[in-house]
């Protein structure tokens, strides 16, 4: 019975007409009452899992969530596609909690969001008591992760949700996370004191995504290449420093788009508004540290640019995850330098934070920033998925954008020698400048015209050298020393490589190739696919009219329809409530609330 009930329910509430990977089973173990973990990539569609059964069971089922603004951003859609849903935290003020509490005497809701505090924290027992006289159907926790120390985004209050079992005997628990390791999983499970959970484990590749890796080199430049690819969407970039993300926001909203900054630093009220702006779409651009940037999740996002590469794989997953949200083409870029890495080794150690995992998770990073292959491979495998595509159409290296060099152990070698020969005193620039054989006023200076490494490479340009000193970098054959001035000095591997040219086998080097010229953009198969048959013109018609809507109910655009919904109206052009409602998004709240309006906007044009 219950399958044909999901079904029914997430049709007729949200519009939807299949289910996501592992969404169905995720559904059954709450409905079966067992505990469960269930880990899906950002983006993998964890709220559905436990919204659905929810909205099937009888009784109100309490949602842990560590963000008021994410826990109002839920409810307003919830309430948008007629699911009785309700939050109860420190933003409500006395008279809306009486509302609530009474709403929930009633039996009104079939969700109530919480945060930990309100549930376990000190003087929740008010809280308990209020729920002692309705059926609570199950606990799901959000963002599970952050009960974990191993986690990347502990957070303390959450700790407290093991009084749960006691104080809820008899309700299931179930905890959802995007974050991927046994270590963090185990941990959850201990922590909430779940007992013999299923666990489910998605897959991490992420096909709608399209990774791009490139080093800097002017950076301004690289990141006025990229915003040209997505005039007027909507965008995140990521900065190492504070100092950074003020600097590159002044810089752009100079230029002519909307960027705000968002760190640390800033005021809880300057963060807020921030965020508002962005997810308004008064903003199409956030910059913000990478160390902070939860909550500013809107699902349309179509690029993230890390400015600097942050400090793990974990880190870039989570960060670049927030492109794409609803399943359409986004582009990850990360713009790295070796001096990124030097940043954070020295930030860590300053904070005594230099442990040796965090030096292989650094190592990780940069193999990956500097790595000649498929991305997808490489981010699918390093998280203990096997990819068995062959060539992804979605990654810098499969768009042929990255030119594999056809001899790179004599290439390798004629880098590292001539590191050797300016005798480990000299940076990448004029490394570069000597095997060019561009006799600059420092290299003739310094005599260096005159050695035997001068010209060895005439055709490559600077970008072009700097690029393989990173890969040579990446690869620990070269070391970059110095903070303001960095030195290149050869590793041992490095020397072994120019004693015995077979000592490293395997080597790969490559070139960037720039996004062709002549494309307008340059697309994944998936941006392809997604485009097709779209109506431009009327998708961006569409969009305004959302916009409109939005602003005078005072709730961000997406929470209306998103953009996936957007792009199919403008595919298939329905003339009528019925038609409407085969477009996927379109519930049937949705379209008897705001059905003529679109149809109105589609007629018209
Ligand atoms: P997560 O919390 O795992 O990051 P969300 O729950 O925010 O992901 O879902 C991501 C997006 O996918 C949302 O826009 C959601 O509406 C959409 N989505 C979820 N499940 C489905 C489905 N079965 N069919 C179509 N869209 C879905």
């Amino acid at each position: 019975m219950p399958a044909t009930t999901l079904q029914n329910v997430i049709s007729r509430y949200w519009g939807y007409t299949s289910f996501r990977p592992l969404q169905r089973e995720a559904m059954d173990a709450v409905l079966a009452g067992r505990d469960s973990i269930v880990v899906l990539p950002t983006g993998g569609g964890k709220s559905l899992c436990f919204q659905a059964p929810a909205v099937v069971q009888d009784g109100v089922a309490l949602i842990v969530s560590p963000l008021i603004s994410l826990m109002k951003d839920q409810v307003d859609t919830l309430v948008g596609n007629g699911v009785p849903a309700a939050l109860y935290n420190s933003s409500l003020s006395s008279s809306e909690k009486a509302g609530v509490s009474a709403g929930l005497k009633e039996g009104r809701y079939r969700l109530l969001y919480v945060s930990p505090e309100r549930l376990v924290g000190e003087g929740s027992e008010s809280f308990i008591s209020m729920l002692s006289g309705c059926r609570v159907s199950f606990v799901a926790i959000d963002e599970a992760h952050c009960i974990s120390q191993w986690g990347h985004d502990f957070r303390p209050e959450y700790r407290q949700l093991g009084r749960l079992r006691d104080l809820l005997p008899g309700v299931a628990l179930h905890a959802y996370t995007a974050t991927a390791t046994a270590r963090v999983r185990r941990d959850i499970s201990t922590q909430l004191g779940l007992s013999d959970p299923v666990e489910f484990v998605g897959s991490f590749d992420r096909p709608n995504l399209l990774y791009r890796s490139i080093p800097r080199n002017t950076l301004k430049k690289q990141l006025v290449e990229v915003l040209e690819r997505h005039r007027g969407e909507a965008g995140i970039i990521y900065c190492i420093s504070r100092r950074e993300v003020d600097a590159l926001a002044a810089w752009l909203t100079g230029t002519g788009v909307t960027a705000l900054p968002y760190h640390a630093g800033l005021s809880d009220e300057e963060r807020s508004r921030h965020q508002d702006a962005f997810l308004s779409e008064r903003a199409d651009v956030i910059v913000a540290t990478v160390a902070f940037g939860m909550g500013i999740d809107r699902s349309d996002v179509r690029f993230v640019v890390h400015a600097g590469a942050p400090r793990s794989l974990e880190h870039y997953q989570q960060e670049s995850g927030r492109a794409g949200r609803d399943g359409l083409e986004a582009e990850c870029l990360l713009i790295y330098s070796s001096a990124d890495f030097m940043k954070w080794r020295i930030m860590l150690e300053r904070n005594g934070e230099l442990t040796e995992a965090a030096q292989a998770l650094l190592r990780q990073m940069e193999r990956y920033a500097a790595g000649v292959g498929c991305r997808h491979r490489h981010l699918s495998e390093y998280f203990g998925d096997r990819y068995v595509k062959e060539g992804c159409a979605g990654c810098d290296y499969c768009l042929n954008e990255l030119e594999p060099s056809k001899d790179p152990v004599p290439l390798a070698r004629k880098i590292l020698s001539c590191v050797a020969r300016v005798g480990q005193r000299f940076g990448a620039t004029h490394v570069a400048s000597v095997l060019r054989g561009h006799a600059s006023d420092q290299v003739v200076a310094r005599g260096h015209a005159g050695l035997s490494t001068f010209g060895l490479l005439p055709e490559a340009s600077v970008a072009e050298i700097r690029g393989y000193v990173e890969q040579l970098t990446a690869l620990g054959l070269l070391l970059q020393t110095g903070d303001a001035y960095p030195v290149l000095q050869l590793t041992n591997r490095g020397l072994d490589l120019l004693k015995d040219a077979a000592s490293f086998p395997g080597l790969r080097l490559a070139r960037q190739r720039p996004p062709r010229k002549d494309a307008p953009r340059t697309r994944s198969r998936v941006e392809a696919e997604s485009w097709l048959d779209v109506d431009r013109d009327l998708f961006d018609r569409l969009r305004s009219v959302r916009l409109d809507i939005a602003r005078s109910r005072g709730v961000p655009p997406y929470v209306i329809f998103h953009d996936a919904t957007l792009r199919e109206m403008a595919r298939v052009r329905p003339d009528s409530i019925d038609a409407l409602l085969q477009v996927r998004g379109v519930g049937a709240r949705k379209a008897e609330d705001l059905g003529d309006v679109f149809l109105a906007a589609i007629r018209e044009h």
